[in-house]
């Protein structure tokens, strides 16, 4: 069952007009939340970038947060499957073709589909990646549903074999197609400041907060291209894919080729905090 301006319904009965401005000029914002145990994981967080990006476009959010959280509960329960990914679309609504902003109401979608843990096979041995020039808007702060710069830079990896791209802009690594991207170099664990550049992502924030809690030594800051080549282990993060090792880099080996010590810390640290979210 999925939600549509109002109403939940299969979704081969939802249909929205191709006047949608989400269909016309891809004007929109959307949020993806793991679910683990039918329970949302960080929501607030979640709720509180998709106000950012609301207010981002110039959208007015059409629910507030008990709305939001109401909602999502409802769609957990009419899905199947404790873990859920749980995707919520808002557009400019529907109007007659015009770049300007029309006055009229927002369409509001959300959809929940199984939450599959990352194969064993990836866990193990680790990821590719390859590298691309960023070249994206400056505003990748918002989370945008004009998405095509990062469709085109994602199937590049897929071409080449990798399940990543992670993207450089002016000498520096800002993210990748749909993750954050973290590094180890002499054993500390680097990841770039949030800015305009990059998606602040939630696995990111826990990821650091991990970090912090465990007294692993980390840093925030720029790294270029040449630190990321270099470096002792390259990792990402996103809600659907958790934490990741990257393990090969433009066909080279990251260190030793294997998933790495900081990798294996983290991952399990990962773990024992969802399996806390759980059980509160
Ligand atoms: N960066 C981009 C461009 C993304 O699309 C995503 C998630 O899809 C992320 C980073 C990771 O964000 P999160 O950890 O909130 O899933």
């Amino acid at each position: 069952m999925i939600f549509l301006n109002g109403h939940f319904m299969p979704i081969e009965k939802a249909c929205i007009s191709v006047l949608d401005r989400g269909f016309i000029f891809g004007d929109g914002v959307y949020e993806v939340i793991p679910v683990y145990s039918h329970k949302p994981f960080r929501l607030m967080e979640h709720l509180h970038r998709l106000q950012h990006s609301l207010d981002g476009i110039r959208l007015k959010n059409p629910y507030t947060n008990k709305e939001w959280h109401d909602l999502l509960e409802q769609i957990i329960a009419k899905n199947k499957g404790e873990d859920q990914s749980v995707y919520l679309h808002i557009t400019r609504g529907v109007a007659k073709r015009d770049h300007a902003f029309p006055d009229t109401p927002p369409t509001v979608f959300i959809m929940s589909n199984p939450l599959l843990p990352p194969p064993q096979e990836w866990l193990t041995n680790g990821v590719a990646a390859i590298t691309a020039s960023d070249n994206r808007w400056i505003r990748c702060d918002i989370k945008s549903i004009s998405l095509l710069p990062n469709v085109l830079l994602r199937q590049i990896a897929v071409d080449a074999g990798a399940i990543e791209t992670i993207l450089i802009r002016d000498g520096f690594l800002t993210e990748g197609s749909a993750s954050n991207i973290f590094v180890v170099r002499d054993q500390v664990l680097l990841t770039p400041p949030k800015s305009h550049l990059m998606l602040p992502g939630i696995t990111y924030d826990v990821t650091l907060e991990l970090a912090a809690a465990s007294n692993t030594i980390h840093e925030v800051r720029e790294i270029t291209e040449n630190e990321l080549f270099s470096a002792e282990e390259v990792m990402l993060t996103s809600s659907t894919r958790e934490i990741m090792a990257i393990t090969r880099l433009n066909d080279q080996s990251v260190g030793n080729g294997k998933p790495g010590p900081k990798f294996r810390q983290l991952h399990q640290l990962y773990q024992q905090y969802k399996a806390t979210h759980m059980r509160a």
